[in-house]
Order: C-alpha cells, then structure tokens, then sequence
C-alpha cells in the first residue's frame, strides 16, 4: 500500500501512514527490564508501611487487593478555592485525589497472567472508587489509566493502576467529546454505535469479539498495535458497567494483554479508560497502546507518523 494521510473517524486528529517501513512483531520485542524484588517493593506484603494506610484493603488480613493514596501525590485533598490569579496567571491549588490500586499481593505476576476473579476485583475497585470521586462536588473528571514498564512512565514494576481525580477537564477528553456532540447532533446516534457498526463490516480491524466486547484496531491509530475495547452495548460511563459487563471486560483484557505479551514479551503500555457522564453520543471505552516508538517534534502538531496499518495490527492481534 502507499502511503495514506487518515482522519480519525470523528475528531481533527490525523495520522500518516507510512507501512513502506512496516516492522514485525519481533521488531518491537519489549526490552523492559525488572529492577525490583520483594524485598524492596512497596506494594508487596510486609512492606505496608511504605506506603500510606490503604483506603481500601481486601480482605484486612493476607489481602488480594490494596487501594492507597499516592505516597508523591500530584494533587491531594486539600479545601477547594476554585481559580485563582487573574488574566495569563490562573492557577488552583493541587486540590485532587491520586490514588494506587495495587493489583495482586503476587510481585512477579503480569496484569494479564492474574485470574479472571482477581481482575474482576480490580475492576469492582475501580469503578467503586470512580464512582465515589465523581460525585465530589468540585471533581470535574476521574481519569482511570494503567501504566506498565518504565518506557511508560512506571516507577514501579509490580502491577498497579491509577486513579486521578481532577478539578479541570482533561483537553483530550473535551475535544473527543466535542467531535461526538457535533456527530450525534447531526445523525441523531451515538459515533461509537456507528464505528461499531461500520468496522464489524469492513472486517479488516476487528481484533477480537465476544458477547459483549468489541476490540478493534482504530482506522487512524496513533500508535503501532493500538487498540480500542467496546462495550457492545450503549454506556457511557464506567460505573453503567453491570456485573456481566464487567466479566467479560475482566476476559477481554486477560485475553488481549496475553496476546500482546505473546507478541512482544515483556512490553510497556498504557490502558486508559475513556468515561463520561451519562450521555447519548458517548460510548465508553478503553484505549490500549503500547508503548513501541517514541514521538518527536513533529506530533507535537497532533500530527503522527505511524508506519504499521491498522489492518496489519488486528491481524496480528487477532484472538478468540
Ligand atoms: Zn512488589
Ligand atoms: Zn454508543
């Protein structure tokens, strides 16, 4: 193929395919390397009081679960003033919440290899915990992301997830929903509803698809091997997830990060959750990348080179 200039579906954002310099798997094979142990881990058992007392531990005792507040927090729970300074000057206080969902009491053991009940866990806590920071008055958004491996911004090797919770609106969150407004106004249906539809036709970037997930690999993705994960049926926010739903998240995420880890070995990503207020034109979703290349100058200008097609990706992802 040559190469090809493409619009996201729905927003301004576009990508330039470059597939001339296409790589394989192996080319990517992850070179992240572990530097901890148990011993000096912080999220590992015994080692409890190197971070702040857990908010949410599971059980008391020999716990399977542990919720703490950051021990470096960006932004803490300080009393909201709301904007400060005047013009070119605006500031606020770190109000906010940064806390750690630290997956599994088990050091060695990779986000995907933990089993389906533990994961169904993680997720409970998880939208719980978004729940319960989205009703706060002065909260305007909670962003819910995984990082693993130090090329994505991980400190620390034993898997955890992260929720921050923001008095400000994040701008990318803005702009993709401004471009599902614009759609819904205009066609009267959720964008998502519609991708869902369109790319279930066209085939070529359906990764994976069960009762209730759809993964596929964007049209215009910003990364090589991105993926987007779907529930099939309409909801907008994390918290509308029920209980099958969250099954099947929990089977869908073991399944697909196993079968990244099959292509790469050990490699960074990030797992990011895109919620929003219960709303006809948002479909909520969560957006995997590994973390394979690094950007430079040029996709500062929101423009990016990617060189692997997305139909390439979803072939090689493919799982059942
Ligand atoms: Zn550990
Ligand atoms: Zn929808």
């Amino acid at each position: 193929m040559k190469n090809e200039i493409r619009k996201d579906y729905i927003s301004e954002k576009y990508v330039i395919f470059s597939p001339k310099r296409a790589k394989r798997p192996k080319d990517f094979k992850g070179k992240e390397e572990k530097t901890m142990t148990p011993e000096n881990c912080p999220f590992c058992p015994g080692n409890e009081h190197m971070t702040p007392p857990a908010l949410i531990q599971i059980p008391k005792k020999k716990w399977k679960i542990r919720l703490i507040p950051n021990k470096f927090p960006a932004l803490s729970g300080i009393k909201f003033k709301g904007e400060e300074g005047g013009s070119f000057f605006r500031h606020y206080k770190p109000y906010g919440y940064h806390e750690i969902l630290i997956e599994t009491p088990d050091h060695g053991k990779e986000y995907h290899e933990l089993s389906l009940e533990q994961l169904e866990l993680c997720l409970r806590i998880i939208i719980d915990r978004y729940k319960k920071l989205r009703k706060k008055k002065e909260i305007a958004y909670v962003t819910v992301f995984k990082n693993k491996g130090k090329m994505a911004g991980a400190s620390l090797d034993h898997t955890h997830s992260q929720i921050i919770a923001t008095p400000v609106f994040p701008r990318k969150i803005s702009q993709k929903m401004e471009a599902a407004e614009k759609y819904y106004q205009k066609e009267d249906r959720c964008p998502y509803c519609d991708i869902i539809r369109a790319e279930k036709n066209k085939k070529v970037r359906i990764i994976s698809e069960n009762r209730e997930f759809l993964v596929l690999a964007p049209y215009a993705s910003t990364w090589p091997y991105e993926s987007w994960v779907f529930p099939k049926k309409h909801v907008s926010e994390l918290y509308e997830l029920d209980k099958r739903q969250r099954k099947y998240l929990a089977i869908t995420l073991k399944k697909l990060i196993g079968k990244y880890a099959e292509l790469f070995g050990n490699f960074p990503y990030h797992i990011v959750y895109n919620s929003f207020p219960e709303s006809d034109f948002w479909h909520f979703h969560l957006e995997v990348f590994p973390k394979l290349k690094i950007y430079g100058g040029f996709e500062y200008y929101g423009v990016y080179v990617n060189e692997l097609l997305p139909e390439y990706a979803a072939r090689n992802l493919r799982f059942r």
